[in-house]
């Protein structure tokens, strides 16, 4: 067969049939093995093939090799990191989006994904509620949202004392200060760094034993030059949101920008029964969140909001002249860091339209039912320590007095392969972190995690 002419009915039918069964195989298959890589590598790898092979057959051969290593994030057994699933619907659409071959970079290359971005940021807005008026940019996830808020709340802060940072840099700028809290994510170091404004050159508030901005110290954290607060909704071990509403008050009549990473706990406001903890969020400048964690859309997928759309684009905006620009509308470049782009707002339409208000508010509190039912379960044994209080979809579990034996536990679990959920290391205390933000999660499912859990701490006790 002529590999330059393969019959794309047959491959893509195919491999939906290979997708499907994927799925299908749903939570009868481990959650993760424990595959070598060097094995995937054999398996996978070999001299670059000089010549070509019928395209068919490599998608089939992609599929069998790949299995030994692939994670089942998406079966409702999975509590490692924060990770959210995929939502079926969202999985087409992101299939539509790849097979139109769209760059949602700029509207003249795909008024579709343009269209799309613009109702999705109306809904977004709203649904997290944030003022209507604010832009929003579709970004890779929560850690190039990070980068692009702070570069937005650099510029601003900067332009406000006649520094024109876009144009000249940080070279003689005027110090901007960056206050951070204690138990900030480790991507706003990151984005610091990306932003010349320093990873190690930050403020640092002390945190409650939850992990929460201890408001009363920001103040003099400031000082009286420009200056950027990093607040947090959404502490990647507890789950704890900072005092949001206290934390812009402060900032902003200090002058700062306040920039909120809320990476999954943003979406709190979507259900009413959570909103409360993310109270203020409408007053922050920029803030961050992600649609691959709690929105379940496939990878990758992140959002970028700023109060000032002015400020956001004058700081992202693509400056070349030899494009052509169509006159008013949005190109989707002018909002992130990135220039051609997936049209990621395919996937984030579809969850929102197949799910609805209802449906993403009833996703999060399912999600964080189960995780205040998965640690009571735990608690049934004398062994269990719950270490944070259980406001969100995440818990920090210890068994034991010692970190060995936590650690013991994860280890036994991940062996086992009926679920999976990792540890952290938190003031020096080990714990097992339980996430729960996988749509496809069931009452049964934490039955079975909480029996699996329960199963390695007597194995290994
Ligand atoms: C996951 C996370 C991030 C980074 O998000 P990515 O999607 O990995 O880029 C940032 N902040 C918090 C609080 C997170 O949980």
């Amino acid at each position: 067969m002529d590999p330059a002419a393969p019959d794309p009915r047959r491959l893509l039918l195919r491999t939906a049939e290979l997708a499907a069964d994927h799925l299908a195989a749903g939570i009868d298959a481990p959650v993760s093995q424990p595959a070598l890589i060097a094995d995937l590598v054999a398996a996978l790898g070999g001299p670059l093939p000089e010549t070509g092979q019928d395209p068919l057959a490599v998608v089939e051969a992609l599929a069998r090799e790949a299995a030994p290593g692939l994670v089942r994030t998406n079966a409702g057994r999975y509590f490692g990191f924060v990770e959210g699933g995929v939502l079926p619907a969202s999985l087409a659409a992101d299939w539509l989006a790849s097979t139109y071959d769209q760059n949602a970079g700029f509207q003249v290359l795909s008024p579709t994904a343009a269209a799309l971005e613009s109702i999705c940021a109306g809904w977004l807005l709203e649904l997290l509620g944030l003022p209507g008026d604010a832009s929003v940019g579709f970004t890779t996830g929560a850690q190039m949202a990070n980068v692009a808020g702070l570069a937005v709340g650099r510029g601003e802060v900067l332009h406000r004392v006649g520094w024109d940072v876009d144009a000249d840099g940080l070279h003689g700028a005027p110090p901007v200060t960056v206050v951070v809290g204690e138990e900030r994510h480790a991507t706003i170091g990151r984005a610091l760094r990306f932003l010349g404004l320093g990873e190690r050159r930050v403020v640092v508030v002390p945190a409650d034993e939850q992990g929460r901005m201890r408001a009363e110290h920001l103040r003099s954290a400031i000082g009286d030059g420009p200056a950027i607060v990093c607040a947090q909704a959404g502490n990647v071990n507890t789950g704890a949101f900072d005092p949001l509403r206290a934390v812009c008050e402060v900032a902003h009549d200090a002058g700062a920008w306040v920039h909120v990473d809320g990476a999954f706990g943003m979406w709190a406001a979507a259900s009413p029964a959570h909103r409360h903890l993310v109270d203020g969020i409408d007053l922050a400048d920029s803030c961050a969140t992600d649609g691959h964690k709690w929105l379940n859309v496939p990878y990758d997928s992140g959002f970028v909001v700023c109060a000032d759309p002015q400020a956001h684009r004058r700081a992202l905006r693509l400056s070349a002249s030899y494009l052509a620009r169509t006159d008013g509308g949005r190109d989707g470049t002018d909002w992130t860091p990135e220039s051609s782009r997936r049209a990621r707002a395919f996937a984030i339409w579809t969850a929102l339209r197949s799910l609805g208000r209802d449906g993403v508010g009833a996703m999060v509190a399912r999600c964080c039912d189960h995780s205040r039912r998965f640690v009571d379960l735990l608690l049934e044994d004398p062994a269990v320590t719950v270490l944070n209080d259980v406001v969100l979809n995440q818990a920090l579990v210890r068994v034991g007095d010692d970190d060995a034996w936590t650690l013991a536990v994860a280890a036994e679990v991940q062996r086992e392969g009926v679920i999976w959920l990792g540890t952290t290391v938190r003031r020096g205390v080990a714990s097992l972190r339980i996430s729960v933000s996988d749509h496809a999660t069931t009452e049964d499912d934490i039955e079975v995690a909480a029996a699996a859990v329960r199963r390695a701490i007597a194995a290994t006790g």
